[in-house]
């Protein structure tokens, strides 16, 4: 178990601590996910950085229609966030869905994409609207799109015990542009998701000039149906193309048998139904 605990007020202090500990110290946000696995000794740190009091991670804001959103803003914030809402919808679905209320008021954005989970809600919406996470480090900071973010499962590509993400960022959807979220489970309450998927879609008319979709946990990370997605550029956004990109996004996905998340066979015919759902949201909300 960890012996020290800090609190740093600004980016540059928490990323001092960081250095200070050599790698034995490592950044906690809410603790939902960390507190949990340092205790099953999962993982290991001697010191905590909590970068919960840091305001620059905090916060949504909107500039040039680039929407930022603070690393520890929370899963209920992000939830009730009329911008979000409005702008960035599959999002809101997204952080609306994570665990329970307790988990939402204490769990943020940041821990759930830097936990590495293939089924962490926000992640695979932030994945679908083309993300950038920005990292900070002692050698300055940089962008990362949500694509390159993992290395394997339950491992990103940022440290979290040398850097730390400040924050989200992407492109708010407009004009003839729409989004949506499904998460599937055997029950209502905190259950393991069956399979989640989020599409963002972008029309011009009656055409789609792309589709994104994310799908978990159907792969060892967070996971895009290239080939469904390639299909469906420039085609009408037609029901039967949306239904063939849902085959093909099925064709592709690898669902594995679970006792808590049913037959490898159920849940790839769910990934199809959960594809043309999101998918033919995502085109209704665009077509408002
Ligand atoms: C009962 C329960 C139900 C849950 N239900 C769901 C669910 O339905 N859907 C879902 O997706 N998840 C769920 N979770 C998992 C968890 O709540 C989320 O992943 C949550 O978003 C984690 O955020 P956190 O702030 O608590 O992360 P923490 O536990 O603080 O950190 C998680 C990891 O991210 C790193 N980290 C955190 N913030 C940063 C940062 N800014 N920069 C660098 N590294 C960082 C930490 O070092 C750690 O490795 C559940 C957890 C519990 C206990």
């Amino acid at each position: 178990m960890w012996q020290e605990y800090l609190y740093p007020v600004t980016v540059a202090e928490a990323v001092q601590m960081l250095a200070d500990y050599g790698g034995r110290a490592r950044v906690i946000a809410g603790g939902t996910d960390l507190v949990l696995q340092l205790r099953s000794g999962e993982r290991q740190a001697f010191c905590l950085v909590d970068v919960s009091r840091i305001e620059k991670l905090r916060g949504i804001t909107e500039t040039d229609e680039i929407i930022t959103i603070g690393a520890a803003t929370t899963h209920a914030e992000v939830a009730a966030s009329p911008l979000i809402r409005r702008r960035a919808e599959v999002l809101a679905q997204a952080a609306a869905e994570v665990g329970s209320p307790q988990i939402r008021n204490r769990g943020t954005l940041g821990g759930n994409v830097l936990n590495a989970q293939p089924a962490a809600d926000t992640a695979l919406a932030l994945l679908a609207l083309d993300a950038q996470a920005e990292v900070v480090g002692q050698g300055g900071a940089y962008w990362l799109p949500m694509s390159e973010m993992y290395a394997g499962p339950g491992v990103s590509r940022v440290d979290s015990s040398t850097k730390l993400v400040r924050a989200f960022r992407f492109r708010g959807l407009g004009w003839q542009a729409g989004s949506s979220y499904r998460r599937l489970g055997k029950c209502k309450s905190i259950a393991l998701p069956v399979i989640c998927a989020a599409a963002v879609v972008h029309l011009d008319g009656a055409k789609f000039v792309s589709a994104a979709i994310s799908l978990g946990p159907v792969a060892p990370r967070p996971w895009r149906p290239a080939a469904a997605e390639a299909w469906l550029a420039g085609q009408p956004a037609a029901d039967e193309n949306i239904a063939q990109a849902a085959k093909l996004a099925q064709q592709d996905a690898k669902p594995r048998s679970s006792l808590l998340r049913c037959s490898s066979d159920y849940r790839r015919e769910m990934v199809a139904v959960l594809v043309r759902d999101t998918l033919s949201s995502a085109v209704a909300a665009a077509r408002r």
